[in-house]
């Protein structure tokens, strides 16, 4: 066979050989030590968490190294395009603090010298390669149509190889005549590697997280060209992750029963193989079992989930490292002020089986994230949050920012401060009762503090109670308070002698809590008075006596 001869009649256009483009793009001038690796997404515009955690992976395994983090569109399925997706998927990955170094930055803005980034833009690359491996003998034009193939699928049901090999690879040792006479016929053809894999084989390759792999060789004639010219998967990663110099894929371990295929292509392509890390998916715990972190069924399988729901970046990026290095909480707890970009991330920690996605643990990694910021910082981001997700928060917040500022501040900024916001969409909860349009009074009691004793507490207060007291000042009213109500301001004192007293100074200041704010639990009381104001602080007690005077 004149392989040489097939190759121009099946690629005329193609004058350009694999030496052009080596040339073009060489390997890139990077310290010892240094990786790159890259995010591939497809452009579909949906971005499952499971990807940014892979993505998270890739980046950091090439910022740890000093290495490059691009990223590279694989958009060879038109049918799947989706207008405004890659904006999508990189406002995502920014939102994390994913930003390449290079590639694809923005929708249709490429910077970088291996481009394009684009699969779509890169036909001619890949054809080039693909007449090399013609000319070489290494592939070939298969014009078997899907009813054939359905047949052999149907065929080789109870087959344990299945796909084009063997007796099944009918076209393999077509002669240039007969290729010729079906071109001429103008019939459809894919283009085929000829598979030097051998059945009794097993490949080998030590994978950066799952370890040392063996698995037998592929034989399979894969389809490397679709019938419209356009690469598969499989040929576009061999000839895109060689040519732009990719030391280290980071994919996700769907791909890693192609590796054998991939391994092969590299080989016959007559190029150095990367390193792979397959990443295994994020678990969810159902009935006692685990499954895969499904887009169908778990709205936090969305990266736009936690935006939404106003779970600030840092704390989204604290909980994918402790799902990611099994080391990073010891790292953490003893670096507490450490950014995260301080850990020295490790492929080797990951799991090998898949993390398991704990929302409960989300939640308390964002507390402590959160129950750290500055109260400046607080207003800030969620005010950010609420200009888009909450309107009516964003409004409070407009009333007089200096003030929201200082109610996120309560009990804020000091060695011990309260976690009780894990995500935005917590605070107008968190302050409904600063607020008269929010606060909704309720004069349920607890502890001691009967209607009665709420009756006469409330009198007194009304009477003393003082915006200006620090702390101190405060405290010690409710305690000056307690003689007068039959309560003892000594709480050891109530509890050796219970029936001597109507209640201890907890229980005439939860009347006064539940009188303020309508909960039996809040931050510090006294802050809160301050900033309630004298107006609202008198309607509030003057309702609630009048409340508690009915009720008894
Ligand atoms: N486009 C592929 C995907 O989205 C990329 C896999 C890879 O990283 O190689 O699954």
């Amino acid at each position: 066979m004149d392989y040489k001869a097939l190759s121009e009649k099946l690629f005329p256009n193609i004058d350009k050989t694999p030496d052009f483009w080596e040339e073009k793009y060489p390997p890139r001038a990077l310290k010892e030590g240094a990786r790159v690796t890259r995010f591939a997404p497809s452009p579909t515009g949906f971005l499952h968490f499971g990807n940014l955690f892979t993505c998270l992976v890739s980046y950091k395994t090439a910022k740890s190294t000093d290495g490059v983090f691009y990223v590279r569109v694989e958009d060879t399925d038109q049918k799947r395009k989706v207008d405004g997706a890659i904006e999508v998927m990189l406002k995502g990955l920014s939102l994390y603090g994913i930003v390449p170094d290079e590639g694809v930055v923005a929708e249709d803005t490429e910077v970088g010298d291996y481009a394009p980034y684009y699969q779509s833009a890169r036909k001619e690359i890949y054809q080039t390669y693909a007449k090399s491996l013609v000319e070489q003998g290494l592939a070939y034009p298969c014009f078997m149509t899907p009813e054939e193939l359905d047949e052999i699928r149907a065929a080789q049901e109870n087959e344990s190889i299945k796909g084009i090999w063997g007796k099944w690879a009918k076209h393999r040792d077509l002669t240039f005549e007969e290729i010729e006479a079906r071109l001429e016929n103008g019939e459809a053809w894919t283009l085929r590697l000829k598979s030097p894999g051998d059945i009794e084989k097993k490949c080998y390759f030590d994978d950066m997280i799952k370890g040392k792999i063996e698995m037998p060789e592929n034989v399979q004639d894969v389809v490397i060209l679709k019938s419209d010219g356009i690469p598969t998967y499989h040929f576009a990663h061999a000839v895109d992750d060689h040519l732009m110099r990719t030391t280290h894929v980071v994919r996700g371990d769907e791909w890693i029963s192609s590796a054998p295929i991939h391994l092969q292509l590299f080989r016959v392509l007559g190029f150095k193989p990367p390193k792979y890390a397959h990443v295994a998916p994020i678990m969810k715990e159902e009935n006692g079992g685990k499954r895969k972190l499904s887009k169908r069924k778990d709205p936090e399988a969305a990266v736009t989930y936690y935006a939404e729901q106003g779970f600030p970046s840092e704390s989204v990026n604290e909980y994918m490292l402790t799902l990611a290095n099994s080391n990073f909480e010891d790292w953490r707890r003893t670096n507490q002020n450490e950014p995260l970009d301080k850990f020295p991330f490790n492929l080797k920690k990951m799991s090998v089986s898949g993390a398991l996605f704990d929302m409960v643990k989300l939640t308390d990694v964002s507390k402590n994230v959160i129950c750290k910021m500055k109260a400046d910082k607080v207003f800030e981001l969620s005010y950010e949050w609420a200009k888009e997700y909450c309107p009516d928060l964003a409004g409070l917040y407009e009333k007089d920012t200096e003030r929201a500022t200082a109610i996120l501040n309560i009990d804020r900024e000091n060695k011990k401060p309260r976690k009780d916001i894990a995500k935005w969409s917590d605070i107008p909860d968190y302050i409904s009762y600063m607020y008269d349009e929010t606060f909704v009074p309720c004069y349920d009691l607890a502890g001691n503090a009967t209607p009665e004793l709420a009756v006469k507490v409330l009198e007194k207060y009304i009477d003393c109670v003082n915006l200006g007291d620090d702390k101190d000042e405060w405290f010690a009213r409710m305690k000056d308070l307690c003689p007068c109500v039959d309560c003892t301001p000594n709480v050891k004192e109530y509890k050796q002698n219970p029936d001597d007293f109507a209640g201890h100074v907890g229980d005439v200041s939860t009347i006064i809590r539940v009188a303020l704010t309508g909960r039996t639990n809040t931050p510090d009381l006294c802050a809160i008075t301050a900033l309630l104001g004298e107006k609202a602080v008198k309607e509030r007690l003057s309702a609630a006596l009048a409340h508690y005077k009915e009720e008894v």
